[in-house]
């Protein structure tokens, strides 16, 4: 009989979020109503509780923050000394240190993932980023951009809800630094991070108009694509979106650059620490409930280690604890809506559908929210929907191969390339794999490791343009 390690409700409390019944746009360095007066309602996604009602940014809106963004970018920021540009950032990230609790919080309640995630990882690599960008705010002259690069002017800024402060961070950080200003349009389903933001933008003395967010569904991000006074914009999201986003600035000024989804191969070889290599396994699918662009989806095992990697896998699945996102014990919370819930539901069914076997630990599922037991498939081959499609939630499809090239082609079968891993303890297989692969991002014996210096991006069907490090630097310079 083996033992069953029980666990006692470690739960956060929420008190430390002062949340509000509603709230108004961020514009010139105030909250404000939306013109229209439209609102819609943000949930957590855990219980279905509705947290807030939410202003929602039309077109008159959306001219109002460009303008404002416009305003501060020609006469205060973009004259601004980088200097005194970084002093801010500075401000801005010790201020996300200090409020890192309440952020954390605050993030796992409108997004319904685990609080030892948005605790550990998001919250902190959200404060690395504006750290690593306020040191560069001074050297932009010796970053390779030439003598004088020069910011493009008002950027606007599309992200989703899978890394909702997170990804702010990776858009606000590069572009305040190189002297842009900003127009931030979160996700529908999960803005109060960024609203959240607006407050601390408040308490550290930016100026007015610097950076604004205009709250909204997708209509919104399209009246801020279609704005003729907005000189770049940079989108993380779906294809789908990017692919419309590319055709609405076809034969425009306006520079972009796209982060888009993803169907990440992780690949185990037969001489890999297996047991490490399981972790990696679960790292890259389970974390975040699978709701990565970067997901090492679709593993991909040398066939002669297949049943001992399996065994291991199954093992370890076995004591993932799915639930209470504010519980600190908790491995994998709430699927983030209703809509993206269903769209796993589907993907999942097809793959039963189309002939592979699916597994999944034996565990309860909460009653009330948006709930997903994780899931591995088994026989998948290359034609089924769960290899080729992104499915962004917690569901791994395994499939196997006998020859390192044989690795590579199957790896490289996608119309994706942002991410893969490789698990061997030959360093030259890993040279040799990640010179093959086509892939923005090559893992070694990890998986789903984040550093604001080192740039990320894709290839392909994934998007273009780097976020991260210096290369991060040039979506947002005149170079
Ligand atoms: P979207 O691409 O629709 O959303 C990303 C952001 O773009 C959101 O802020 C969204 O607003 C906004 N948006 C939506 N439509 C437009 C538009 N026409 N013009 C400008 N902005 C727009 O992703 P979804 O949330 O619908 O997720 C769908 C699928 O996309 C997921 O299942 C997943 O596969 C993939 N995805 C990939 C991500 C990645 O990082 N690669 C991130 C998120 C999703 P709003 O939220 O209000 O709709």
């Amino acid at each position: 009989m083996t033992d069953v390690w029980q666990y006692a409700p470690a739960p956060e409390s929420r008190d430390i979020v002062n949340l509000r019944s509603e709230y108004g746009l961020f514009i010139d360095g105030e909250f404000v109503a939306p013109s229209a007066g439209g609102t819609f309602k943000t949930v957590d996604p855990a219980t279905e509780e509705v947290l807030a009602a939410v202003a929602e940014a039309d077109q008159t809106d959306v001219d109002l923050a460009v303008a404002a963004a416009r305003r501060a970018q020609t006469e205060i920021w973009g004259p601004m000394p980088g200097t005194e540009r970084a002093k801010y950032l500075y401000r801005l990230a010790r201020v996300l240190q200090e409020r890192s609790r309440e952020l954390a919080v605050l993030e796992t309640l409108d997004n319904g993932k685990p609080i030892k995630e948005s605790r550990d990882v998001d919250v902190p690599l959200a404060a690395a980023h504006f750290f690593s960008y306020a040191g560069w705010a001074d050297k932009l002259s010796y970053a390779g951009f030439g003598s004088a690069p020069q910011p493009l002017g008002v950027a606007g800024q599309i992200i989703p809800w899978n890394f909702p402060l997170l990804m702010a961070a990776w858009k606000l950080a590069p572009a305040l630094a190189t002297g842009n200003t900003c127009v931030l349009k979160p996700a529908e389903t999960t803005p109060l991070s960024a609203l959240a933001l607006g407050d601390i933008f408040q308490q550290i003395d930016l100026p007015p108009g610097v950076v604004n967010i205009v709250t909204g569904a997708g209509e919104t991000g399209q009246a801020l694509v279609a704005h003729p006074d907005v000189d770049k914009i940079a989108f993380t999201g779906s294809t789908s979106v990017g692919k419309q986003i590319q055709r609405t600035l076809a034969g425009r000024h306006t520079r972009l650059t796209l982060e888009l989804g993803g169907k990440a191969a992780n690949v185990i070889f037969d001489d890999a620490p297996l047991d490490q290599a399981v972790e990696g396994i679960v790292n890259g699918i389970f974390f975040n409930q699978g709701h990565v662009c970067c997901a090492g989806s679709r593993l991909l095992v040398q066939e002669s280690v297949l049943d001992s990697v399996l065994d291991k896998l199954k093992r370890r699945l076995g004591t993932l604890r799915v639930g209470d996102p504010l519980d600190k014990n908790t491995d994998l919370g709430a699927i983030n809506s209703a809509e993206q819930l269903s769209r796993i539901t589907e993907l999942v069914d097809s793959g039963v559908q189309e002939g592979a076997e699916r597994w999944q630990p034996a565990c309860t599922l909460p009653d009330r929210g948006y709930w997903f037991a994780p899931t591995v498939f088994i026989g998948v081959s290359q034609s089924h929907r769960i290899a080729r499609e992104e499915i962004f939630g917690p569901v791994l499809s395994v499939l196997t191969f006998r020859t390192p090239q044989e690795a590579i082609t199957k790896a490289n079968n996608t119309p994706y390339g942002l991410s893969a891993g490789v698990w061997t303890e030959k360093g030259s297989r890993i040279l040799w794999m990640a010179q093959h692969l086509r892939a923005g991002v090559v893992w070694a014996n990890t998986f789903n490791r984040f550093d604001p210096t080192s740039p990320f991006g894709g290839y392909k069907e994934s998007g273009f343009g780097r976020e991260g490090g210096r290369h991060g630097l040039a979506g947002y310079l005149t170079v």
